[in-house]
């Protein structure tokens, strides 16, 4: 049984590139009983608008797509917290205080999610009055996991190194998960066996492949797809002016007809698709 899914994050509205990402997700999950999930990742603080996850779901049956939804994570942030808590008592997290600000500062190495946090915080004794989000200790967690490995669909088996992205943060400031814990966590409690997203998530991988060996979870496959560019190249990110799902749907456009295309790979004029963004 292959189950799947699709995760958007209400904090802006859906573009092509989620468009294929849904239809991905929904097509491999289409034999004898495959489950296609929806799934709202709406905590994102302030970003997050709840109101968009409405226009995502007539996006998608606007597509002709059909699901079952699961819960949003914010109804599940005890769990989150849970987790996070366990993993602090194993000594696998330590708090950081650190603005963004203040990293840039230290000119830290760039990685897949950005700068890298260079570790000022750990082992410190840190201001309790600031406010503290919870860092993986990524050299810890290695050698606790030892080698695993993952799987995925299009570049095969990985051995799980999460160290390029360095002591990713697992519990934000203003919430009690970041995205790396609230999705792994998700993914195991929602039955998810094979994992699809882009592949600009790629790295995430890693990072979700050493949290399910810490936190004991099952471990899916993954099938990251390639990614919808324009013509510089740059992927169609939500804040780019490429018209967004809700408008073509809202301009009349058939949204059967534009999933066939993107099923054939017929893109729009300027826009096709990368193949390996890793
Ligand atoms: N919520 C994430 C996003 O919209 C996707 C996460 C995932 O597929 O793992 O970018
Ligand atoms: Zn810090």
């Amino acid at each position: 049984m292959v189950v799947t899914r699709f995760a958007p994050s209400p904090n802006g509205s859906l573009h092509l590139g989620h468009a294929l990402s849904a239809i991905v997700s929904h097509d491999l999950a289409r034999g004898p009983n495959g489950r296609f999930l929806v799934r709202i990742e709406d905590i994102d603080g302030p970003r997050s608008r709840p109101e968009l996850a409405d226009e995502f779901r007539r996006d998608l049956a606007w597509l002709g797509l059909e699901w079952e939804e699961v819960p949003a994570q914010s109804t599940r942030l005890d769990t989150y917290h849970a987790a996070a808590q366990r993993l602090l008592h194993d000594g696998l997290l330590y708090p950081c205080t650190c603005t963004r600000k203040q990293i840039e500062a230290l000119q830290p190495r760039i990685g897949p999610e950005g700068l890298v946090y260079p570790g000022t915080c750990k082992g410190r004794l840190l201001d309790p009055a600031k406010p503290a989000a919870l860092r993986l200790d990524v050299e810890r967690a290695m050698a606790q996991v030892g080698e695993v490995v993952w799987e995925d669909a299009v570049a095969g088996t990985q051995i799980a190194d999460p160290r390029e992205s360095g002591d990713v943060v697992i519990v934000r400031k203003d919430t009690p998960a970041s995205y790396h814990l609230a999705a792994t966590i998700d993914d195991a409690a929602d039955g998810v066996t094979l994992v699809t997203r882009g592949q600009d998530l790629f790295h995430a991988s890693h990072v979700h492949r050493v949290l399910q060996a810490l936190l004991g979870l099952p471990v899916p496959r993954w099938h990251h797809h390639g990614l919808l560019v324009d013509e510089g190249g740059a992927k169609l990110a939500k804040r780019r002016n490429s018209p967004s799902l809700a408008d073509r749907r809202k301009a009349g456009e058939d949204g059967l007809l534009l999933a066939e295309q993107l099923r054939l790979h017929k893109f729009p004029a300027g826009i096709s698709l990368a193949s390996a963004y890793i």
